[in-house]
């Protein structure tokens, strides 16, 4: 692997509370050119350049994956899961007919720039090390084909604690007008194109005081997908619940953890088709007393409120948490920053 020093590295903040807004000294760069993945590069963050006509800016040939690094007070490191991640990025690659990059490749590049951006890693409950790799075609012409140049690129951005005031609930609104996936559609990947698709719903919800909205499915639009950017779970009937993998929903590596972790507790999980009126039934009679989201950002997010039709539903009581979503949100992130011991093999220290 190349490497080109940074000649002026930034002054590392002492707290951090933003997402996705300060980023390290150093990225990683892999191009694909002349048919074959060439040598990566470590080198400074910086500005790309890109032609005006790279094929990415005008057809969005791009996929991207998220995942977290965290360190303790005693300067250990912990990648969580990360090779599912490059597994991932394989499989939403290879839908957009983007040549795959091999997972022990990345995985290894991955290691070796987390491992020289250490330092930049906050240690406080919580934080994290944000790390966004993706792949975008770069050919420098116009006409709708894969392209036959692409750069896979790391960028790492430390991010302060999700919940900064504690562990708080969110409102999500079904969605009945746009949908985000349909059979045979980009749904399942994480393709650029889904997440510009669905900015117009979630303006429209949180305009009406609503903090994400809820997918249902795009051809009978009657069953509940996910969030958008999180899977979603239920509690209902004492029974947890949450929307098969059918092809159209994101395959969350955190709801996959969820499952393990709470099949590892004896407590089932029914993963199955689930009408949006059971849900709303649900929190009618009081059967649902729980829901909530798992995504890589928030690992867990409540969910107190669900907006329909210009009626809001209540689930459990406002403002509050209920006992699986508290459980999971005490358990995966002590499993991730190695407080309790690792089951189930996700967890690789590297430092
Ligand atoms: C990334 C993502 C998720 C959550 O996946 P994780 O692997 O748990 O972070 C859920 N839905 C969509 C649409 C996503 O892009």
């Amino acid at each position: 692997m190349k490497f080109i020093e940074c000649k002026n590295l930034k002054a590392k903040p002492e707290t951090v509370t933003s997402f996705g807004k300060l980023f390290t000294d150093y990225m990683y760069v892999r191009e694909y050119a002349d048919g074959a993945w060439q040598e990566g590069c470590i080198m400074p963050f910086d500005a790309l350049e890109l032609l005006p006509c790279a094929s990415v800016l005008h057809y969005g040939q791009a996929v991207f994956e998220g995942l977290k690094a965290y360190r303790n007070a005693c300067g250990e490191v912990r990648l969580f899961r990360a090779r599912d991640n490059f597994e991932r990025m394989q499989t939403s690659c290879a839908r957009l007919c983007i040549p795959p990059v091999d997972t022990e490749e990345a995985y290894s590049a991955l290691v070796k720039l987390v491992k020289l951006e250490r330092e930049w890693i906050p240690t406080e409950r919580g934080t994290s090390l944000y790390i966004r790799p993706f792949v975008f075609a770069a050919d420098d012409s116009l006409g709708v084909h894969a392209a036959k140049k692409y750069k896979f690129i790391i960028i790492l951005s430390p991010s302060g604690a999700y919940y900064s005031h504690g562990f708080a609930p969110v409102a999500l609104k079904v969605e009945r007008e746009y949908v985000r996936a349909g059979r045979g559609g980009t749904g399942a990947y994480k393709v650029i194109g889904n997440y510009a698709a669905s900015i117009k719903a979630g303006e429209e919800a949180a305009a009406l005081g609503y903090d994400q909205v809820l997918w249902l499915d795009g051809q009978s639009r009657r069953y509940v997908e996910e969030v958008g950017s999180m899977n979603i779970f239920f509690v209902l009937d004492g029974k947890v619940i949450t929307p098969e993998l059918n092809g159209t929903i994101l395959p969350g590596i955190t709801r996959d953890s969820v499952i393990k972790l709470l099949k590892s507790k004896g407590i089932p999980v029914e993963e199955r088709r689930i009408d949006i009126k059971e849900i709303i039934d649900g929190a009618k009679s009081g059967a649902l007393t729980e829901a909530f989201g798992s995504g890589t950002a928030a690992v867990i997010s409540p969910v107190d409120r669900l907006g329909d039709d210009g009626r809001d539903y209540v689930i459990g009581k406002v403002g509050a948490v209920g006992k699986i979503a508290q459980m999971l949100f005490d358990e995966l992130p002590a499993i991730q920053t190695g407080k309790i011991p690792d089951p189930f093999s996700w967890v690789n220290k590297i430092v």
